[in-house]
């Protein structure tokens, strides 16, 4: 009886045919015995992450995967980052993503990462615990010249714009409400005062002096985008029964993670980058097992690398990966695998698109079909046919035999 699951999500793998590969995508092109051995001992099908016709972005399709709704759970990519940051967070708290930047004394924007700034951490310590009209910021540092936002307080809403104009030499723009709420109008109003006394605290940081004199780009300013507030959300383990890990590179995933209430476990020369140490990855999902009933396993490069329309450095990577794959193939029989994407990255568009997915579902107790490879086109003649994100999490409940029963 299946009472543990690897979910392994390959971000953006999907792909499109490549004239340089004979019309194959990446995937098929790429040997990958591994991947095609798990294939051949699985129930196999296409998914559409979101629904036919729309193109997930990677936080939502990771949501839906998880069977969290968009519409009733994401409101920005903000709280997710924050969760990703480690940074506690409360229902009603809005987050938001910050850029220490640099602007001239007309808040013209100079450089939207402070000349490449490493480590912002006084930066944040020196905004964080700011109040204004009765609300809270929490400010903690990212990696490189990122920082998360929280405001904490009564009365907020998300619907605000952001600061960031996402492009040096534009001015910082004003933060406005983006619809009629009294909340929205506050949220904004609050944040123009934030702006404005960061960039004074900012300023006025001996830190920045520093940085000066050293001939470098002071971090006078925080851009702020993505405002989200943390909804009132069942938390992964409560919703399933099933104790939950993440095990990710890229700060987005690890914040999905923390943002459904999974542990986030570290792993050495987890990257995000083609780097990456998959096997060491691997390695933790499988000790993990012990602990958890769920790993969720998050590779990240492919999508990066189809983004960079880089199609034979996809199919490499993909050939890495399925060389770590072979610890894999001999799960004992109680786990459930499941691989598959969050989406399709086209390297020939370099972004995504909302062409369907492999996916996956390894174990004894499934319904095999006669699908002996991982691809593309292989998935189309599956057992699983085409389902949807959310149809992930009823499916590993039916195989769990955990399943309420409809009816009599
Ligand atoms: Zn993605």
């Amino acid at each position: 009886m299946i009472n543990k699951v690897i979910l392994l999500v390959f971000d953006g793998l999907g792909d499109r045919p490549i004239p340089a590969f004979g019309g194959k995508t990446p995937l098929e092109a790429a040997y990958t015995p591994n991947l095609d051995a798990i294939a051949a001992a699985s129930q196999c099908g296409l998914m559409h992450t979101l629904v036919r016709g729309v193109r997930p972005g990677s936080d939502v399709a990771h949501l839906a995967i998880f069977g969290y709704d968009r519409e009733r759970y994401y409101t920005g990519r903000g709280p997710i980052e924050a969760a990703g940051l480690g940074i506690p967070m409360q229902e009603g708290d809005i987050a938001l993503r910050g850029n220490f930047a640099t602007v001239d004394g007309a808040w013209n924007i100079i450089d939207r990462r402070a000349g490449r700034i490493r480590d912002v951490s006084e930066f944040a310590a020196a905004l964080d615990g700011m109040e204004i009209d009765g609300v809270r910021f929490i400010v903690k540092p990212g990696t490189a010249h990122r920082a998360g936002v929280i405001l904490r307080g009564n009365g907020l809403s998300p619907a605000v714009s952001d600061s960031d104009p996402h492009e040096a030499g534009q001015p910082v723009w004003e933060v406005k409400a983006l619809d009629q709420t009294s909340e929205a109008v506050r949220t904004a109003a609050v944040l123009n005062k934030f702006n404005k006394r960061a960039y004074e605290i900012l300023s006025a940081l001996p830190e920045n002096k520093k940085r000066q004199e050293a001939g470098k780009l002071p971090a006078n300013m925080l851009l702020l985008r993505g405002a989200g507030v943390y909804p009132s959300m069942p938390k992964f383990n409560d919703k399933y029964g099933l104790k939950a890990c993440c095990i990710a590179g890229g700060g987005l995933y690890k914040g999905v993670g923390a943002f459904l209430g999974m542990d986030v476990l570290q792993v050495q020369g987890a990257t995000a980058l083609p780097d990456t140490d998959i096997g060491a990855k691997l390695d933790a999902a499988l000790k993990a097992l012990f602990t958890y009933d769920f790993v969720f396993v998050h590779i990240k490069a492919a999508d990066s690398l189809a983004e960079d329309g880089d199609f034979m450095g996809k199919r490499v990577f993909i050939e890495k990966a399925d060389r770590d794959m072979a610890r894999l193939r001999a799960l004992p029989d109680n786990v459930l695998l499941i691989v598959t994407a969050d989406h399709s990255t086209s390297c020939a568009l370099k972004a995504h698109t909302a062409n369907p997915v492999p996916v996956i579902f390894c174990n004894p107790d499934v319904r095999l079909d006669d699908v002996e490879a991982f691809g593309e086109r292989a998935a189309a003649k599956g057992g699983l046919g085409i389902i949807e994100g959310k149809d992930i999490m009823p499916e590993v409940l039916n195989l769990m035999g955990r399943l309420p029963l409809t009816g009599a």
